[in-house]
């Protein structure tokens, strides 16, 4: 098991963006800056796509920009083409996200694209990388969504799964992803997927995992990819933004839970807990109307709870 682990926030885009509420700009700003205090490393900060398609990401050149003069964080975004890449890059987002939907129904729905226009996608913004100075070149990652099953197709192949994931790399992916963007995966699952996927990539190509907790096994799905070997998880403060087919469930796993999880596991995070859970005061003053979901801000620490010991270096490292 990795005995450090990288927790990437990304309720301000995939929470925001599942929510009819826009959070203002200034409020989005404080969440970030004080999620970073609190020694997050990674923040998915938006997502480049149009204004009228997402008007609650509408403000993600100023928020990237704004994200880039914290020390140490690395801001990450998500594109959906190579007109959001452009748009990243000239921002100064550090790393990319292009999704590529297994299911190529589910891609021609949400981005009415075939498999082989995604991946042509994907060349042209590796190439445009490339183009940049040596140290302006953000991270690319070519993330496989659906990948445990789509609300179109159900299960897909996994033969089409893994050529899929080679070809993200052969088109210039730093790395691929697994997302669940359905909730449909399990522990097995997972490790099957992680197995599969390394086979066919490698071991350093896949390195990070989204899962949503649509049917309560967000958890015990971290647990199963982290025993697997993977050392980056996805994750949403206050669980934000819900799941629209599941009441009740939260839409990602709950940051909070997760960093309590992982702590209590004596597993490292950089991140300082309690500063972690004051954080939820601001997304919950500025959207007083949506829900904040976690077990662990409800019920507090456990007595006697050893939190994690910060070195001063490592939350100020890059
Ligand atoms: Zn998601």
């Amino acid at each position: 098991m990795a005995p450090e682990i990288l927790v990437s926030e990304v309720g301000p885009r995939d929470g925001l963006q599942s929510i009819k509420s826009i959070l203002p700009t200034p409020a989005k700003k404080a969440w970030i800056a004080a999620e970073a205090a609190a020694g997050v490393r990674e923040i998915e900060v938006g997502s480049f796509v149009p204004a009228k398609v997402l008007p609650q990401l509408a403000d993600t050149a100023e928020i990237v920009a704004f994200a880039k003069t914290i020390p140490g964080l690395t801001v990450a975004v998500l594109v959906p083409n190579l007109r959001g890449a452009e748009a990243a890059i000239a921002a100064g987002a550090d790393k990319l996200t292009l999704p590529l939907s297994v299911s190529e129904t589910h891609s021609l729905a949400n981005l009415r694209r075939t498999h082989a226009q995604v991946i042509e996608e994907a060349r042209a913004i590796a190439a445009l990388i490339a183009e940049q100075p040596e140290d302006r070149r953000p991270h690319f990652e070519g993330s496989l969504s659906t990948v445990f099953g789509c609300t179109l197709e159900g299960a897909i192949p996994l033969p089409q799964i893994l050529g899929l994931a080679e070809q993200l790399m052969a088109a210039g992916c730093d790395e691929v992803g697994l997302s669940d963007t359905t909730g449909y995966a399990d522990p097995r699952a997972v490790k099957d997927m992680v197995r599969a996927v390394r086979g066919a990539v490698g071991d350093e190509a896949l390195t990070g995992i989204h899962l949503h907790n649509t049917r309560g096994l967000g958890l015990a799905n971290v647990l199963a990819a982290l025993e697997m070997g993977l050392d980056t998880v996805d994750s949403s403060l206050g669980g934000i933004g819900g799941c629209p087919f599941a009441p009740g469930a939260s839409g990602n796993i709950v940051t909070e839970d997760l960093v309590f999880m992982l702590q209590a596991m004596g597993l490292k995070t950089g991140i300082d807990l309690a500063k972690l859970l004051e954080v939820r005061k601001i997304v919950a003053e500025a959207l007083p109307d949506e829900p904040l979901y976690g077990f662990t801000p409800d019920a507090g620490l456990p007595l006697g709870f050893v939190p994690e010991s910060h070195a001063p270096s490592m939350e100020s490292a890059a």
